[in-house]
């Protein structure tokens, strides 16, 4: 028996009523948990009186503020299904998700009423909920509608089998997926965190990652809530502001994808008193070995990776702090209960390969989710016999560590020889001159494809020729795996969770 999401915030108010809850840093306002259970109580009734019953979805289109959690726990009381979108999305794209999800109720952020408004034209049956104050004559007030609501909880039956959420999938390799998390999902997945990052009460966590991908949201942001602890949001991620929220609130923990670390490792860190840090979270993406060696050298913290995706909860793998320059380039061990397994690609979970050998990486566990909404025969095709096969390639060692090679869509055929696209990003990105750098394959009549790398310079003064040195001095990379030609560009296509969109980059 698990309890329900509604239940771990219930049993948190309890016991620490007067512990700080949420910090909203861009609002400067604070909540105890007591005052935020109120709210949750209130939107609750508030969704309720809107005529959002149970199996209902709630959309929210936010940045990292107090009303996006808010409405989670609502959802999560009165049974209706959370779906948070990337507010990063445009008109076109949010169309997409709340023409699949069908959202009885859309609350959203004034800064992106632009995108919003063709949305709102196009689907009569949601209704729209500004959180800010200004006044839209399409929209009602999220404010006004949460003070008229009664402030008790609300009776629903809520069970650990419901659904409680929708996520769409990051879009890295194209549209979003629609998952769907039973709350017990969320359970597991928080008891699996806060025994991995020793989460207490105690701590003072930063969500600077976006709320809405689970990276942030079910790694961090629940986990904590689960154990009491205060959880201070950023409505973006800026490095600056990262680091001055570190000093200022005494920030305990925090997540972010390798290139949020990349940026505030290149910030001037003697300027910050840091010391409050403890421990610091990265997954998401493959972190570079000379970043995360970086990271302990400037930093001095705890760190601990975790490997998975928005289907599995996400967290599948997690390598601890006393792991992390031992097995360097892993992505650690099976979490509690779940088991990883490498296969020939989309072949039987039986066909299991040997130590050392890349295959597609299948897991299982008990955060698995209980589908895409709307994709029966896509659900089908990624879980098979309880096994979900991740299109992710990598290998165990003799030890059971798991290593990432790439994505299968991303691995790169040139000459009939297999290239994994990280190993060469990882020899580009040990050059000083470099900032960021991704490597694809470009079509080839003579090759099948070539290596291409994309490149962000640090040092303007930097050329082909001098990366192309570096590669053949390092060593580490054969003939056939060495950048064929060098693009320098200003920024990467980066996803709102980090990643980068390398279809994009294909397609140019
Ligand atoms: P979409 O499925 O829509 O294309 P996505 O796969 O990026 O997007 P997510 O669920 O956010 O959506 O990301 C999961 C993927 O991120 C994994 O399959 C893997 O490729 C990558 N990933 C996650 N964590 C790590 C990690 N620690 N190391 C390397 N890669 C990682
Ligand atoms: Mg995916």
């Amino acid at each position: 028996m698990y309890p329900t999401l509604g239940v771990i915030l219930d049993q948190t108010v309890q016991k620490y009523p007067h512990r700080e809850a949420l910090v909203d840093v861009a609002k400067n306002k604070r909540w105890t948990y007591a005052e935020w259970n109120q709210e949750v109580n209130q939107l609750a009734n508030a969704l309720t009186h809107a005529g959002v019953k149970k199996g209902d979805v709630v959309s929210t289109l936010l940045f990292n503020r107090s009303e996006l959690v808010t409405t989670l726990f609502a959802c999560a009381r009165i049974g209706a299904i959370f779906n948070p979108i990337n507010y990063r999305l445009k008109s076109r794209e949010i169309a997409y998700i709340v023409q699949d999800a069908k959202p009885r109720v859309f609350i959203f952020e004034r800064a992106v009423e632009e995108v919003i408004r063709p949305v709102f034209f196009q689907f009569p049956m949601t209704l729209f909920w500004t959180v800010d104050s200004t006044r839209l004559n399409w929209a009602q007030s999220y404010h006004d509608l949460l003070s008229q609501a009664p402030p008790f909880s609300p009776l629903v039956d809520v069970s650990e089998d419901d659904i409680y959420a929708i996520m769409y999938t990051s879009g890295t390799t194209g549209k979003p997926k629609g998952v769907m998390h039973r709350h017990r999902d969320m359970i597991e997945q928080s008891y699996i965190l806060t025994h991995a990052l020793r989460l207490s009460p105690e701590d003072r966590g930063l969500s600077a990652a976006p709320l809405y991908h689970c990276a942030e949201l079910h790694c961090m942001f629940i986990p904590r809530v689960h154990v009491g602890a205060t959880n201070i949001l950023l409505h973006h991620f800026d490095p600056i502001l990262v680091l001055e929220t570190i000093q200022d609130e005494q920030v305990t923990v925090t997540f972010g994808a390798p290139t949020m670390w990349n940026m505030m490792l290149n910030e001037d860190l003697s300027s910050y008193r840091l010391s409050s840090l403890r421990l610091g979270l990265y997954g998401a993406a493959p972190m570079p070995p000379v970043l995360l060696r970086s990271c302990k050298e400037k930093l001095g913290i705890e760190l601990v990776q975790a490997y998975g995706m928005t289907e599995m909860g996400p967290a599948v793998t997690i390598l601890m702090d006393h792991e992390q320059l031992t097995k360097i380039g892993s992505a650690g061990k099976a979490c509690l209960n779940h088991e990883v397994r490498v296969v020939t690609p989309g072949g039987r979970p039986s066909d299991i390969l040997k130590p050392g050998e890349i295959g597609e990486i299948i897991v299982k566990g008990p955060c698995l989710m209980a589908g895409y909404y709307n994709k029966q025969i896509a659900t089908e095709k990624v879980i098979r016999d309880g096994w979900y096969y991740t299109g992710d390639l990598g290998y165990v060692d003799e030890e059971g560590y798991l290593y990432v090679a790439d994505r299968a869509d991303d691995m790169i055929i040139s000459g009939g020889e297999n290239i994994y696209p990280r190993e060469v990003e990882e020899v580009l990105y040990e050059h000083p001159g470099v900032l960021d750098v991704a490597v694809v394959g470009r079509r080839d009549i003579q090759w099948g494809q070539q290596v291409i790398a994309y490149v962000v310079r640090k040092d303007p003064s930097l050329t082909s020729e001098d990366l192309d040195q570096f590669c053949r001095k390092s060593n580490k990379l054969s003939n056939f795996k060495r950048p064929r030609e060098y693009v320098f560009v200003d920024q990467l296509p980066r996803n709102a969770s980090g990643k980068v969109q390398k279809f994009v980059l294909r397609s140019n």
